[in-house]
């Protein structure tokens, strides 16, 4: 028979989890009156124009034409709610102090004396200054492959932080301290040990000293290409700076350490109107796990929580942290409204035909990842936390730039989390995918780490899946499973935000 799925009770619409033809007769009694697609909004009851359409318990907009029981009910019948208000939000008045418990409390990473966070993969990260000398490097990175890395067997492999920015950039412009500190803090990720190596050119408008701090620029962290005799020296002078590095790198070992050394980012990307049923909340209950036992998980996404703030500010702990929350949606507002665009132009046509209507039923889907704990900080784009717990990191919700700045703010691992499939991934941080539904697992087996669509199926409960990506997560962290895209090297360009002017 078939199964519609209706998140809260009081929801009046609600989605077949298959393709339904006209006359279904679903377990409720429901009749579809159209052909419907798996996955869109079916009504539970009469609606008249102008009535508000509840998922989640939300409202996700109001009709603009009356719907019979077992209609269809598209994008196009439905008008936006008013964008919430950042003014005065309610904040902690949503704080759940009892969090589940984790059943594993320890990982096996790398360590590193004083900073805050443990790396989970043994990389030597090169930054270059500007996108100028990125060819070059991209040609000593092949050599130092092929002849370096065999030699030291405990570094895991060598990754090129090329950007296009650093020159041709308003670089005293107003915004770009955005992306000059996501660059410092990309290259300090935990994941590449402590070791900084900068490869610049010579008259950039990035100077080493924006990426080094004094005491970093030194012969044994910077070449500048423009120092060398040519093509030539250039690689010799970047192999022999690498060797050093790696020779270090390459005494470093695994050790047990507390998941407070953790920091994992979340994201999704591809969404369909399963992923806030199945794969989100998954993500949610192995985020709570962790925080549980002490781990830092980032959410971001600013255009997927800003319909839903109200609920992210009733978590935040304290004042400060609410009235950061609200200065980052704010930002971005002026952002958006500047580029002449809104909100709504987040959507993608692949989540309105996954059978995501608008914004604001994407956004309920989408924080469902972030869980229930309090929210203990919120950053800027590419700043580092200094608390742990929960922490709302503001990004663009574009995958290819929640990656880099995720990774500026500290997580070594990120768990993303998708309907519709998307081969995205990190040279820097192993990327783990978690699918909505069972066919997209099935179809793309060599792609997908796990499926939540058991969830959808009915085959597991949202706290089961959700434990079972919490030990995926810590085998990651571990060494000991390597996702899909890391097996199969498949790593996106650092697409790091920058919304200051290019010159
Ligand atoms: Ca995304």
């Amino acid at each position: 028979m078939a199964r519609l799925i209706q998140i809260q009770k009081k929801d009046n619409v609600a989605i077949p989890v298959q393709d339904v033809a006209k006359g279904t007769v679903f377990a409720n009694g429901l009749t579809a009156l159209n052909d419907i697609p798996q996955g869109h909004k079916i009504a539970l009851r009469p609606l008249k124009k102008n009535d508000a359409v509840i998922r989640y318990g939300s409202v996700i907009g109001c009709l603009n034409r009356d719907a019979q029981a077992g209609a269809w009910i598209t994008g196009d019948m439905l008008e936006l709610p008013e964008l919430p208000s950042l003014e005065n939000m309610p904040w902690g008045i949503d704080i759940n102090a009892a969090l589940p418990a984790a059943p594993r409390e320890t990982f096996y990473g790398y360590d590193i004396p004083g900073v805050r966070f443990a790396g989970i993969r043994n990389f030597l990260g090169i930054m270059p200054t500007a996108h100028c000398v990125s060819g070059v490097l991209n040609i000593a990175v092949e050599k130092m492959r092929k002849e370096l890395l065999p030699k030291y067997p405990n570094v895991d492999d060598i990754v090129p932080l090329n950007h296009i920015y650093g020159c041709g950039v308003a670089i005293d412009a107003r915004e770009a301290h955005m992306w000059i500190r996501s660059l410092k803090n990309i290259m300090r990720n935990a994941n590449f040990g402590g070791e900084l190596m900068v490869v610049g050119l010579g008259c950039e408008k990035l100077t080493p000293a924006m990426l080094l701090d004094a005491g970093e620029i030194t012969s044994e962290n910077l070449i500048n290409l423009q120092d060398c005799e040519g093509f030539t020296a250039m690689i010799a002078a970047m192999m022999g700076m690498a060797e050093k590095k790696l020779a270090r790198l390459d005494t470093r070992r695994r050790t047990e350490l507390p998941l407070s050394r953790l920091c994992v980012g979340l994201q999704c990307g591809g969404s369909d109107a399963f992923s806030g049923v199945s794969c989100n909340p998954a993500a949610g209950y192995a985020s709570d796990l962790l925080v549980g036992a002490g781990a830092t998980t980032l959410f971001s996404e600013v255009t997927e929580i800003r319909d839903s703030v109200h609920v992210i500010a009733a978590r935040c702990v304290s004042e400060d942290v609410a009235r950061k929350l609200a200065a980052e949606m704010r930002w971005f507002d002026e952002y958006l409204a500047a580029g002449g665009v809104d909100r709504e132009s987040n959507t993608a046509p692949g989540n309105k035909a996954g059978g995501l209507s608008n914004i604001v039923e994407k956004t309920l889907g989408s924080i469902a990842k972030s869980g229930t704990a309090p929210v203990v900080e919120v950053l800027s784009s590419g700043e580092r936390p200094s608390k742990r717990g929960l922490v709302f990191a503001a990004t663009p919700a574009s995958d290819l730039v929640c990656g880099p700045q995720q990774l500026a703010s500290g997580m070594v691992m990120q768990v993303f989390m998708t309907g519709r499939g998307t081969p995205y991934g990190l040279a820097a941080a192993p990327v783990i995918k978690v699918v909505s539904r069972t066919q997209m697992k099935e179809f793309w087996d060599d792609l997908v780490d796990m499926n939540a669509g058991t969830v959808v199926d009915g085959e597991e409960t949202i706290e089961e899946a959700g434990t079972r990506l919490f030990n995926m997560i810590i085998d990651t962290a571990s060494g000991l499973y390597k996702p899909w895209a890391e097996r199969h090297k498949l790593y996106n360009e650092l697409a790091v935000f920058n919304p200051a002017p290019i010159t």
